[in-house]
């Protein structure tokens, strides 16, 4: 178990940040991970060899997150931690005290990136948001920061009025919702895509789509190791959640194979431009 553990951290690919500091190009996240299970949940993955975690403040398990880090026995600065500021605490403007009450909550004195987790245009305070969030970029205290659920006019906003790119975009990114558009304009600003739901939340089944069963085939791997695969050859940073151990192992394990052109390219005409889950403009 050692062994492995230690040949599949090495194998997860690292990328450069806009502000600086390397993200693991796949991560664990803890959405609707009760957090009764939520420590052993994530001691699960930091022994299967996940180093990326993503949590939020809404997600109410921030300070199970940091106390398997904690038990885990890995060293802090071996783990990249993702949270993301509340709707509530960035409609109140509490958007300091929001920070610092993750901080206390996870324990773990910094985090790697912390996002904006929805922009909610109707209450227009993204952008005073994120000059506070300059702040925490300024100290330490938080080594990246970016967004979430953003779409160009709001990343527009941003450049026009602060200073600071955000690092990444995490938004809904799957093949039925590959947000080419977003991508171009990402792309050309330095901003990295980062997929929530990136097997789809169940909202299609794995195996519906021949594009996908026929690479699983061809490559003797499933169609959850397919949809990683291609996330990570298209330079997305990818945050499967794996509730079952069996799961997070799976998803760790497609550093071994190569999808074609032509299997990249088949699971490409997949995107219907339609996305399966929330419009961030209706949530406010
Ligand atoms: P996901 O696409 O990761 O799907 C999770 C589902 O897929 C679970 O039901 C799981 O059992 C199943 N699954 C996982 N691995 C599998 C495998 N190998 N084979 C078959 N089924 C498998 O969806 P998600 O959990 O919603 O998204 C991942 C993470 O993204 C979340 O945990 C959270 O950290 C983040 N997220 C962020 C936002 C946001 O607004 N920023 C929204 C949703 C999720």
């Amino acid at each position: 178990m050692r062994r492995r553990r230690h040949i599949m951290v090495d194998l997860v690919p690292r990328i450069r940040l806009n502000q600086g500091s390397e993200i693991p190009q796949l991560g664990f996240g803890v959405f609707l991970v009760d957090p009764a299970r939520t420590q052993a949940v994530v001691e699960d993955a930091l022994e299967t060899g996940y180093r990326h975690l993503d949590t939020a403040t809404g997600y109410d398990n921030e300070a199970e997150v940091g106390a398997a880090i904690r038990a885990s026995g890995v060293p802090r600065e071996e783990i990249f931690v993702t949270t993301k500021l509340r709707n509530d605490h960035h409609k109140s403007g509490d958007v300091n005290g929001a920070f610092h009450r993750s901080l206390d909550a996870l324990g773990t004195g910094y985090v790697d990136l912390y996002l904006i987790h929805w922009p909610m245009p109707a209450n227009d305070k993204f952008v005073s948001a994120w000059r506070q969030f300059e702040g925490f970029l300024a100290d330490g205290t938080a080594r990246a920061i970016g967004v979430s659920n953003f779409s160009i006019p709001h990343l527009e906003r941003l450049a026009q009025e602060t200073d600071v790119t955000p690092a990444l975009n995490q938004v809904e990114l799957h093949p039925r919702f590959a947000q080419r558009e977003l991508r171009t304009y990402m792309d050309a600003h330095g901003i990295r895509a980062e997929a929530w739901g990136p097997l789809g939340q169940g909202r299609f089944a794995l195996d519906e789509f021949a594009p996908i069963v026929d690479a699983a085939t061809a490559h003797g791997k499933s169609p959850a190791q397919v949809i990683l695969r291609w996330h990570i050859q298209n330079g997305t940073i990818a945050i499967p959640k794996g509730a079952s151990k069996a799961h997070m192992v799976e998803n760790l394990e497609i550093f071994d194979f190569e999808l074609t052109a032509a299997e990249l390219s088949a699971i490409d005409g997949l995107d219907t431009g339609v996305r399966l889950a929330a419009d961030p403009d209706d949530i406010n």
